[in-house]
C-alpha cells in the first residue's frame, strides 16, 4: 500500500507559532514518530509539507536586508524551504526509525510544479503573503513593482499569485525513489511554481501553489492508494465554531462537495483540504483522509478522521 502524507504547518512550528530553528526541529520529531510508525506497519510513505511560516521568515529577511543581499524571488524561497526541511524531516525520521530497530532510506526532492504563465493570479494576485508592514513601509516594494494591499488596522500586506498546480514536473524522479524503497519528501510547499516558455523553457515564478492542492496532484501522479491530509484537527466539521458543530466521518465524495457548496470549510484553512480531497477521490476513485498527526495510523486503516470515498 502507498500514502501520501501531506502535513500542516503544525506539523513544522511549535505549537504557539514560533518557527525557531529547534522548534521545527522538535515539531518534526513529533510529525516523524507518527510516520515511522506507519512505515513500521508496511506501508510505502510519501510525504509532502507546507511552507508558510517558513517562507514568511525568509520574505522578512528579505525586506530587511534588501539594501545589502539581493532579495531572492518566491520560486528560491521555495526550493530553499523544501531543501531545509526535507533535511530537518529526514534526519528526524532516521532517529525515529532506529528508535524502532528499523533503517528505511529516504530522500528529499526539490520539486518543481508546472503553472500556467496565464493564470489570473499573476494579473489579479489574491494570495496574501508575509507579514503586515505600515504605509511607509510597503511604498518602496510598491515602486519595486510588488503588489500590496491596505488591510486597515493590521497594516499592509503583499498580495502574490497563487495558480492552479497542472503537473508535478518531477513527480517520475518521485516515483524511481518510491520504486526504490525510499520514504521520499516532494512537493514541499505545494512545488516550487514554474512555467514553460514556447521554447519549452522552465523558469521559476513569483507566486505560491496551495500546499494542499499541490499534494492532491503529487498523489495522482505518483499512484498512491490513500492520500492523509495531517493537520490540527482530527475532522472536517460542519459547522465549524457553532453550537452545532459536527465532526464529519465517513462521506462520500458527493457529499462533501454539497458540505462544501455551503460553505462549511474556510476558504485559508480547510476549504483546499476539502477541495483536494475531492479532487483526489473524483480523479482515482481512491480514498482520501483528513485527520490530525496522532491519528493518522488509524486513519490508513479507516478507522479515525474524515474519510472521503467515492461511494
Ligand atoms: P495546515 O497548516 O494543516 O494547512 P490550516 O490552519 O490551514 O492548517 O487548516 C486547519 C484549520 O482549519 C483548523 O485548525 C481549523 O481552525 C480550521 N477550520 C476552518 N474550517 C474548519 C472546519 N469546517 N472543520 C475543521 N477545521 C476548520
Ligand atoms: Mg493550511
Amino acid at each position: 500500500m502507498r500514502v501520501l502524507l501531506a502535513l500542516g504547518g503544525n506539523a513544522m512550528t511549535n505549537a504557539d507559532g514560533r518557527a525557531r530553528s529547534e522548534d521545527q526541529i522538535s515539531a518534526a520529531e513529533i510529525a516523524m514518530d507518527a510516520v515511522a510508525d506507519l512505515v513500521v506497519s508496511g506501508v510505502d510513505v510519501v510525504l509532502t509539507h507546507g511552507n508558510g511560516p517558513q517562507v514568511g521568515n525568509l520574505l522578512v529577511k528579505n525586506e530587511l536586508a534588501a539594501a545589502v543581499v539581493p532579495p531572492v524571488p518566491l520560486d528560491w524561497c521555495g526550493a530553499q524551504t523544501q531543501a531545509t526541511l526535507g533535511n530537518v524531516l529526514m534526519n528526524a525520521l532516521d532517529a525515529a526509525l532506529a528508535r524502532r530497530d528499523t533503517a528505511r532510506p529516504s530522500a528529499a526532492l526539490v520539486t518543481r510544479t508546472l503553472v500556467d504563465a496565464d493564470d489570473p493570479g499573476f494579473t489579479h494576485p489574491t494570495k496574501p503573503i508575509g507579514r503586515y508592514v505600515s504605509a511607509d513601509d510597503a511604498l518602496p516594494m510598491i515602486a519595486h513593482g510588488e503588489i500590496w494591499e491596505d488591510r486597515g488596522e493590521k497594516g499592509w500586506r503583499r498580495l502574490v499569485a497563487c495558480p492552479e498546480p497542472l503537473e508535478v514536473i518531477d513527480a517520475p524522479a518521485v516515483l524511481a525513489l518510491i520504486e526504490a524503497g525510499f520514504v521520499v519528501i516532494a512537493n514541499g510547499g505545494g512545488g516550487i511554481p514554474t512555467v514553460r516558455d514556447d521554447a519549452g523553457v522552465l523558469r521559476g515564478v513569483e507566486a505560491v501553489i496551495d500546499k494542499d492542492l499541490g499534494a492532491a496532484l503529487l498523489a495522482r501522479s505518483v499512484d498512491v492508494d490513500i492520500l492523509v491530509v495531517a493537520t490540527d484537527v482530527p475532522h472536517a466539521i460542519l459547522g465549524y465554531g457553532t453550537p452545532e458543530a459536527a465532526p464529519i466521518g465517513r462521506v462520500t465524495v458527493a457529499q462533501m462537495r454539497d458540505h462544501a457548496a455551503q460553505g462549511h470549510f474556510a476558504s485559508g484553512s480547510m476549504g483546499p483540504k476539502v477541495d483536494a480531497a475531492c479532487r483526489f477521490v473524483e480523479d482515482t476513485g481512491n480514498t482520501c483522509v483528513i485527520t490530525d498527526l496522532a491519528s493518522i495510523l488509524a486513519a490508513v486503516r479507516g478507522e479515525a478522521g474524515t474519510i472521503v470515498s467515492a461511494n
